[in-house]
């Protein structure tokens, strides 16, 4: 029913420039890497030169580069690697995460505590989401395993201040991971400027394949690998690469990052005109997440009365695909623990909306949802009431 796509932080559809690298990888160069012979060696060198290509924008080693299905998988490989590399190694057995990660990072920490005896730790956040670095300088401790706090909010948009945390976790020989994925189309990801240990990215967020990730692992950083089995990616993740979605990757990152001032100079004023107007139109509607330190493609509210899920059918049947906060797709609406963790209560966070823009989103585009929404979150609150 949608017809304008206004959900980019869900997934972005593949960049034609990385659609056309990627096809003669599944007929001509299909070889496999592991292989001695010629097919394998043509396979191995795209392997290793989109590995080059990947650390050269990160400013990382290639041997610090691991590719992974997607970037849930490098979460899990970050968090259940270190935890538990740290707790045979040090007897580190204290986890540091924050209140808004990815399912991909909460959940497998959970599963950490829950499973495997860690016990876990949420430090707090300010009212738009963000952890402090004296937050976590007050949480740190010698028996840490390992911290893990999200780049950029792929809900509310809000930075984190992830090289003045990374400094300080680095002081005190803790190691950080950052869970990248949200930022991949639209901040630097220079791993020696934000000074983290692991970081998780995955490609179909910046125009990009979906099923295929990598995960930044620095030098010395040690994890114990989640799939066992033939010595691929360093030991550190078993199975035979999945080449084209690797190269395509590689191109996908390279290009949102090369491309990256003119987007983002793009999207500010579109993303900003959505902030500007769904606030002074709309009654008892409030911006989640900072209003300046944010993705430039993110705008995420939050309407008083109003159910997020009948508000996001009514913009599909309406003609514009969106997105909320809440996790729950069916049955009896929940509210997302991010907003909750912010301090917003029940009544608040249930009405949340996420816009969020992309390259291709075009002036009319925002223009024909700004005309739209009001009109439509007036009738979903009287449906409410
Ligand atoms: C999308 C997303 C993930 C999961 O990545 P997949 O490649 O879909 O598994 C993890 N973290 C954040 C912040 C995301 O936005």
């Amino acid at each position: 029913m949608s017809k304008i796509y206004l959900d980019y932080a869900a997934t972005t559809p593949v960049d034609h420039r990385v659609l056309d690298t990627m096809l003669p990888y599944f007929t001509e160069t299909f070889g496999n890497p592991s292989s001695i012979h010629r097919f394998g060696q043509k396979a191995e060198a795209a392997l290793e030169t989109a590995r080059e290509t990947i650390a050269r924008w990160m400013d990382a080693k290639p041997n610090e580069v691991i590719f992974t299905s997607c970037g849930s998988e490098s979460d899990n490989l970050a968090l259940r690697g270190a935890a538990l590399a740290a707790r045979k190694l040090r007897g580190a057995n204290h986890l540091l995460i924050s209140p808004v990660e990815h399912h991909a990072v909460s959940h497998t920490a959970e599963q950490l505590a829950h499973l495997f005896g860690f016990e876990l730790e949420y430090l707090p956040v300010d009212r738009y989401g963000v952890v402090h670095p004296d937050t976590v300088a007050a949480h740190l401790r010698p028996d840490t395993a390992l911290v893990s706090i999200i780049l950029a909010n792929n809900e509310i948009g809000s930075i984190n201040p992830i090289p003045e945390i990374g400094a300080l976790c680095r002081a005190r020989g803790v190691p950080l991971h950052t869970d990248a994925v949200q930022a991949g189309a639209h901040l630097r990801l220079d791993v020696r400027a934000l000074n983290v240990d692991l970081m998780s990215i995955g490609a179909h967020k910046f125009y990009g394949p979906k099923g295929v990730g990598a995960l930044y692992v620095r030098e010395g950083t040690h994890l114990v690998p989640m799939q066992t089995g033939g010595g691929q990616e360093l030991g550190l993740r078993a199975g035979t690469s999945n080449i084209p979605y690797i190269v395509g990757m590689a191109m996908a990152f390279e290009l949102a990052q090369r491309e990256m001032e003119s987007n983002t100079e793009y999207l500010i004023p579109l993303r900003d005109r959505i902030i500007g107007q769904v606030l002074e139109e709309i009654p008892e509607g409030h911006l989640t997440g900072h209003p300046t330190h944010r993705l430039p493609n993110h705008a995420s509210f939050v309407f008083k009365g109003v159910d997020g899920n009948a508000l996001l059918t009514s913009l599909d049947v309406a003609g514009f695909a969106c997105s909320s906060g809440s996790a729950c797709k069916t049955g009896l609406p929940e509210p997302s623990e991010v907003l909750e963790a912010m301090g917003l209560t029940r009544e608040w966070a249930l009405g949340s909306l996420r816009v969020t823009l992309g390259k291709e989103t075009t002036k009319k585009e925002v223009a024909e949802f700004l005309e739209v929404l009001p009109q439509v979150i007036h009738k979903s609150r009287r449906k409410l009431a």
